[in-house]
């Protein structure tokens, strides 16, 4: 069996459990850029006990197999969720950023992780361990209901991303991922590789090379070495399949709906 090609994490050489975290004191005074995080009570986050953990490029938050340990929630950087198949293809089903909650799968009954869960662009965020943050889940409070609320937000985009991989041309999908990405990170600047893209969008490299160079030619994007910037928007927007506004407007209804967190 062909093994996923997997990118071993910076910090496993540290050999301990979380290693390279840092300790960080008084939670409930930080200014935080999740959207989860920026919404519970400040008694709530002193009682999931954050610590601040470096996400760079490449850092495995979940492997197929692998035990779910902590709750992770992304300030900075993209993770990709993917599904692995047994001959080695590895497609996207989900993108996570600022928005998310990583590993809450475990806090709903999983003990293995069935994606690959890693870093796209590199960021930091907070950790909370399963143990603590599944006590705070089952008071059945804030943090419950801004979990479910942001698993549903995932499970819309994984189905929608679902219909779009079997449905819509790679000029559509990578025009949609773009913006995706572009929205998460607020910049229209990405450090990305077409590798990168080809496993996202679950093609090859060489057809995400021919639909990038028409994207450059009619002046929707500029790339060059790992780096790609979005250009013009509006005309990205303009060929994107659907998927990208119904992802959109979902992730800003969470953003939005204060009410919907009890806040
Ligand atoms: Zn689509």
């Amino acid at each position: 069996m062909i093994q996923p090609r997997r990118i071993a994490c910076p910090m496993a050489s540290c050999g301990v459990r979380l290693p390279c975290l840092e300790k960080v004191g008084l939670m409930s005074m930080q200014t935080f850029k999740n959207i989860v995080l920026q919404r519970l009570h400040p008694e709530v986050i002193d009682r999931l006990e954050l610590q601040r953990v470096e996400l760079p490029v490449g850092r495995e938050i979940e492997f197929p197999g692998s035990g779910i340990a902590n709750l992770f929630f992304i300030e900075e950087g993209i993770a990709s969720m993917t599904v692995t198949f047994k001959d080695g293809f590895e497609v996207e089903v989900a993108l996570a950023g600022p928005e998310a909650i990583l590993g809450t799968s475990c806090m709903m009954g999983t003990r293995r992780s069935l994606n690959r869960v890693y870093m796209q662009i590199g960021g930091y965020g907070y950790s909370s361990v399963m143990s603590v943050a599944t006590r705070e889940f089952k008071r059945a409070e804030q943090f419950h209901d801004l979990t479910l609320r942001y698993l549903q937000a995932q499970f819309i985009q994984s189905a929608q991303t679902a219909g779009c991989n079997a449905r819509h041309s790679v000029e559509q999908r990578m025009a949609r991922w773009l913006l995706l990405c572009s929205d998460r990170v607020g910049d229209r600047v990405l450090p990305l590789s077409h590798e990168y893209m080809a496993d996202m969008l679950g093609v090859t490299r060489s057809s995400v090379t021919v639909v990038a160079g028409h994207l450059q030619e009619r002046g929707l994007i500029h790339y060059t070495r790992g780096k790609i910037t979005l250009v013009d928007l509006a005309g990205l927007e303009a060929i994107s399949c659907e998927c990208y506004r119904v992802v959109r407007d979902h992730l800003r209804s969470l953003a939005d709906r204060d009410e919907a967190y009890g806040a």
